[in-house]
């Protein structure tokens, strides 16, 4: 894929209106609504700034949770989960989409801009169609939830045309929605000049670079529960990384499939060939893999579990393995010292308990210390790096967890292939 893409400051956005896809995409607090973190809408700024200061009309949008527009299919679903279909009534599914208004991010972003932003009732409808209209330059509007439309997710063409027909250019920057090919990420591009958005420029800068010319030695840091949801990313990067590090839950695959005894630790038996496989893949490669030499163990799945730590391969029957050990931390950071890029994905244990977060704790320490690129991808180790004060000792952390683990496998992001080449 290429990454080299056009980005807002390769265009002339002057009087133009600009539809503009934010990640806006909260936490909410589930009773009050009340948006609990700001982060994604503060990373949206600085491309949101410079495009009013050009004077661009933005449209911004973007989806939030993962509301149903099909009444049947709520139902359908519901049903399934168990709820009482004879309770699931039209008013109670209305709530529910109700519940996903954009409308508190666009008061937090208004806040944040110190102006005001317009709020549209609806995505394409004629609230929102009458709103872009009257827009002017240096203004900001909203459109409501774009999953709210049913062709936001199958990317229906005729949706994203009547939405790219509000506005002249298009600008990318969620990039933590890049991995879908919805109509407001990819869709609308058909239509409308597209470039990228600072967020996604710095994204596919880091991340791209490190995976396309990395400052070697590129050690790839992979932990987290299953094996499964990794295989892409330990096997794109067994073709490009000098050394790849395993941890967290899905080490015990490995241990298993070479004959070491995993106790009641997470074990997908499905998947121990293919780790026996891609120990193999390493060596033919010559790619260093380091796996677990010693486990923190406890006896049950809880936060005040006895815990011991016991060689890994030995773990007895009614334990089960929750962190790395000592040796195994001594030994991890020593491989990232003179790392000269570090690329990390997942916990090395249940670091939501802190008995057992002394592994990714110790790694991301390590990481926060080494003069290496430091490239933290999304979700659980963005939020360690975060939670233990050591997010501005990093390179990067990716503001997309999906996408970056995406982005890591080596698969075509619909969200940026669809944007101009520079
Ligand atoms: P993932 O979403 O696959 O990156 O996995 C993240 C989750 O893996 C975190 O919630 C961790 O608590 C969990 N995890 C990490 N190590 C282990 C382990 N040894 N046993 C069970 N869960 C683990």
């Amino acid at each position: 894929m290429n990454y080299n893409k056009k980005t807002v400051k390769d265009i002339d956005v002057k009087g133009k209106k600009v539809l503009c896809r934010c990640d806006f995409n909260v936490p909410q607090d589930k009773k009050t609504g009340a948006i609990t973190d700001d982060k994604r809408i503060v990373a949206a700024l600085p491309t949101i700034k410079y495009l009013l200061e050009q004077g661009a009309a933005v449209i911004a949008c973007s989806h939030l949770g993962k509301p149903e527009p099909s009444f049947e299919k709520w139902v359908k679903k519901q049903t399934e989960k168990g709820k009482d279909p004879a309770e699931l009534t039209e008013e109670k599914w209305k709530k529910t989409m109700a519940a996903l208004t954009l409308a508190p991010v666009a008061k937090r972003l208004s806040e944040l801009l110190g102006q005001e932003v317009i709020m549209a009732s609806d995505v394409v409808g004629p609230d929102a169609q009458a709103k872009a209209a009257a827009l002017q330059p240096g203004q900001i509007m909203l459109l409501e939830n774009t999953r709210f439309e049913k062709g936001e997710t199958k990317n229906d063409p005729a949706f994203a045309k009547t939405m790219a027909d509000m506005a002249d250019v298009y600008v990318s920057d969620a990039f933590g929605a890049v991995h879908r090919a919805h109509a407001s990420t990819a869709g609308v591009a058909e239509y409308l000049p597209a470039v990228s958005g600072f967020l996604i420029q710095k994204e596919l800068e880091i991340i791209g670079g490190a995976l396309a010319n990395p400052k070697r030695p590129l050690v790839a840091i992979l932990g987290g529960s299953k094996v499964s949801s990794k295989i892409g990313v330990i096997n794109n990067l067994l073709e490009i990384a000098d050394t790849i590090i395993i941890g967290g839950g899905m080490a015990y695959t490995f241990s298993a499939a070479k004959g070491g005894k995993v106790g009641d630790s997470l074990l997908e038996a499905d998947w121990m060939d293919y780790a026996n496989e891609m120990v193999e893949k390493a060596a033919a490669k010559g790619v260093k893999l380091l796996l677990p030499i010693d486990t923190v163990v406890a006896d049950a799945f809880d936060a005040n579990a006895n815990h011991k730590v016991v060689p890994t391969g030995e773990i007895p029957d009614g334990w089960q393995g929750l962190d790395i050990g000592p040796d195994t931390v001594k030994l991890y950071c020593d491989a990232v010292k003179d790392a000269g890029t570090v690329i990390w994905n997942g916990p090395m244990g249940v670091f939501e308990f802190p008995a057992f977060a002394k592994g990714t704790e110790a790694v991301a320490e390590a990481l926060s210390k080494t003069k290496a690129i430091t490239i933290i991808g999304g979700g659980d180790s963005a939020a360690a790096v975060q939670q233990l004060g050591y997010a501005d000792k990093m390179t990067h952390i990716s503001t997309g967890g999906g996408a970056s683990l995406e982005f890591m496998e080596g698969k075509e992001l619909p969200g940026v292939a669809c944007l101009l080449d520079a």
